[in-house]
C-alpha cells in the first residue's frame, strides 16, 4: 500500500476489493481518505469510487459482513454508504460533470477514473489507490497531488476560474482546507477565488454555515477568516465582521482594528477549547463596536455600551447564518453580553457582592466567560498583558473564594413569586416581581444574609411599604 492504513481499515478495503472482483469493476478509494492517510491525520470515513454502479458494489460489500449492514442508497444521485462499527464507507460510480449557471448541481455522466478525478476540487483531493489486481495499493496521482502536500499548496487540477465558477463552494473549501490543514492557496488558484467571489451568492446558507463552522473549528481560524475577508467572500456572507474592520483617526487619536484584534482573540481561545459555540462567542464579543462607535472630544474613541448591542445582534445574526436558535444561541448572547464584566473587576476594590453578582449572571458558563476574557487581552504592551493576567488571577480566585462560601452560581433566591402571591393572598402582577427582586437585589449586595429567615423578613417589609400583610 502506498498509503498506511490500520489493522482496521486494510480488512475493510480487502473486503471492498474482493467485493469489486465478484462483480469485474475497477474500484479505488480516492479523496479525503487519501489526502489525509499521507497527512498522517485521522480518518473515520472513506469514498469509494468504482468504474460501474456504485449501489450494486455497496450490496456486494454490505453481504461480505455479518452482520449485514444495512445500505442507504440514492437511486438519483447513484450513490450509496453503509457503516462499519463507527466508519462510514460511500460508493459512487466514476463520473464526468457539466455545468450550467446557475447551479452548482452538474448533468452527470458515468465516467472513466481519470474523468471523475477531474471533477474533484483540489489536487490533494483528486488522489486515488487502486483496489484492483495487479496493482492493488498502488497510488494515482495524475496532477500531482503528492507534491501539493508535501509543499502544503491548495492547488485546482484544472483552470481555477472555470473550477470556481462552476462550483463556487469550492472558494470556500479551499479556504477552509487552508485553515484547517495551515497550507497556502496557490497564487493562481487565488486569482481564481478573488475573481468569483459574487459567485458564492448561489451557495446555500447551509453549506456556507458548514464552511464557516469548519474553519472556526480549525487549530488556527484566523487564517480561514483572514482569507474569508482579503478576497472578499466576507463581505458577502457576513458584513458585521467586516465593519470591525479598520482604524479610524480623529486629532491623531485612532483606534485599534477591531477585526483583527478579534482574530486574535478567537486564536487565543482555540488553543484552550475546541468547543465550537465558545469560539462563536469569541468571534462575535465584539460586534457591537462598530454601531456604538463614537469619538468623545478630548477624550478619544468610545464603545458604550457594545456588548449589550452586540448580545442583540446575536439572535439577527444567528438567523441569518442559519444557526440554532436555542440554547446555543443564548449561550453564545449571555458571553457577549458578559465578557467586559471579569476585566472590570480586575480595575476597582473587588467587594463580594461585584463577584457575587458576576457569578450569579454567569452561573454555570463562568469558567467559558473568564476563559474568553482573558483571550480577549491581546495588548500590544508585553507589561499591560502581564499586570491584567495578575489582576484577573486574582478575579479567579476571588471568584472560587465566593462560590466556596454562598454558592451562587446556581442559586434561587429562598423566597419564590408562588409564596408571594400566597402569602399576602395576590393575583400574579408586577408588585410580586418587585418584591421578588428586592429580595434578590438585596442578597447578592450583601444587604441581607442568604437565609430563607432574612428573605421573609424583609418580603414582609417591603409589602408593608404598600399597605399588605401576610394572610393567617
Ligand atoms: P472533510 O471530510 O474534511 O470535509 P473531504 O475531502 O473528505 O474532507 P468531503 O466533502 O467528504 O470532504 O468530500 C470527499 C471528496 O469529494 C473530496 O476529497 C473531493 O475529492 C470531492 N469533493 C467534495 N466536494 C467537492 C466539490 N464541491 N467539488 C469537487 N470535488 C468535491
Amino acid at each position: 500500500m502506498d498509503i498506511n492504513c490500520t489493522e482496521k481499515e486494510l480488512f475493510l478495503l480487502k473486503k471492498i476489493a474482493h467485493a469489486a472482483a465478484d462483480l469485474q469493476m475497477p474500484c479505488f478509494v480516492i479523496g479525503g481518505f487519501v489526502r489525509d492517510k499521507l497527512l498522517d491525520r485521522p480518518t473515520k470515513d472513506a469514498d469509494i469510487v468504482c468504474v460501474g454502479d456504485g449501489i450494486d458494489l455497496a450490496h456486494r460489500v454490505a453481504e461480505r459482513f455479518q452482520p449485514k449492514p444495512q445500505v442507504a442508497f440514492y437511486k438519483n444521485f447513484g450513490t450509496a454508504a453503509l457503516r462499519i462499527d463507527d466508519f462510514e464507507i460511500e460508493f459512487v460510480g466514476a463520473r464526468k460533470e457539466s455545468y450550467r449557471y446557475h447551479s452548482r448541481n452538474p448533468e452527470v455522466a458515468p465516467g472513466t477514473l481519470e474523468e471523475d478525478q477531474l471533477r474533484r476540487d483540489f489536487t490533494i483531493n483528486a488522489m486515488a489507490i487502486s483496489l484492483n489486481q495487479p496493482d492493488y495499493g498502488r497510488l494515482v496521482d495524475p496532477f500531482g497531488g503528492q507534491k501539493d502536500l508535501a509543499d502544503r499548496i491548495i492547488r485546482t487540477p484544472l483552470e481555477p476560474g472555470q473550477t470556481f465558477s462552476d462550483d463556487p463552494l469550492r472558494m470556500l473549501r479551499a479556504i477552509r482546507f487552508a485553515s484547517q490543514l495551515g497550507f497556502q492557496i496557490d497564487p493562481h488558484t487565488w486569482e481564481g477565488i478573488c475573481l468569483h467571489v459574487d459567485r458564492i451568492k448561489i451557495i446555500s446558507q447551509e453549506r456556507i454555515t458548514e464552511e464557516l463552522n469548519k474553519i472556526l473549528l480549525s487549530r488556527k481560524p484566523s487564517v480561514g477568516l483572514d482569507l474569508l475577508y482579503q478576497s472578499g467572500i466576507l463581505h458577502i456572507i457576513f458584513p458585521q465582521m467586516v465593519d470591525l474592520a479598520g482604524a479610524e483617526y480623529i486629532d491623531g487619536m485612532g483606534h485599534k482594528d477591531n477585526f483583527y484584534h478579534t482574530l486574535q482573540v478567537i486564536d487565543n481561545i482555540s488553543s484552550n477549547t475546541d468547543d465550537l459555540w465558545l469560539r462563536w462567542a469569541a468571534l462575535l464579543h465584539d460586534i457591537g463596536k462598530p454601531p456604538t462607535k463614537k469619538f468623545e472630544q478630548g477624550h478619544g474613541w468610545t464603545f458604550h455600551g457594545h456588548e449589550v448591542v452586540g448580545g442583540r445582534m446575536v439572535p439577527r445574526i444567528f438567523t441569518r447564518l442559519k444557526l440554532p436558535q436555542n440554547e446555543k444561541m443564548r449561550y453564545v448572547r449571555k458571553l457577549v453580553e458578559l465578557h467586559l464584566r471579569p476585566i472590570s473587576l480586575t480595575k476597582e476594590n473587588i467587594t463580594d457582592s461585584a463577584i457575587r453578582r458576576l457569578l450569579f449572571d454567569a452561573g454555570d458558563d463562568i469558567e467559558d466567560l473568564m476563559m474568553l476574557c482573558s483571550a480577549d487581552i491581546t495588548s500590544k504592551n508585553k507589561f499591560k498583558v502581564k499586570r491584567y493576567l495578575e489582576n484577573f488571577n486574582m478575579v479567579r480566585q476571588r471568584l472560587a473564594e465566593v462560590e466556596e462560601k454562598d454558592r451562587m452560581r446556581n442559586w434561587q433566591p429562598p423566597i419564590t413569586g408562588e409564596l408571594i402571591m400566597e402569602v399576602f393572598s395576590l393575583p400574579p402582577g408586577k408588585l410580586v416581581g418587585e418584591i421578588k427582586n428586592a429580595i434578590r437585589e438585596a442578597i447578592l449586595d450583601g444587604d441581607i444574609e442568604n437565609s430563607y429567615e432574612a428573605a421573609y423578613g424583609l418580603m414582609v417589609k417591603k409589602a408593608a411599604q404598600h399597605n399588605l400583610h401576610p394572610i393567617q
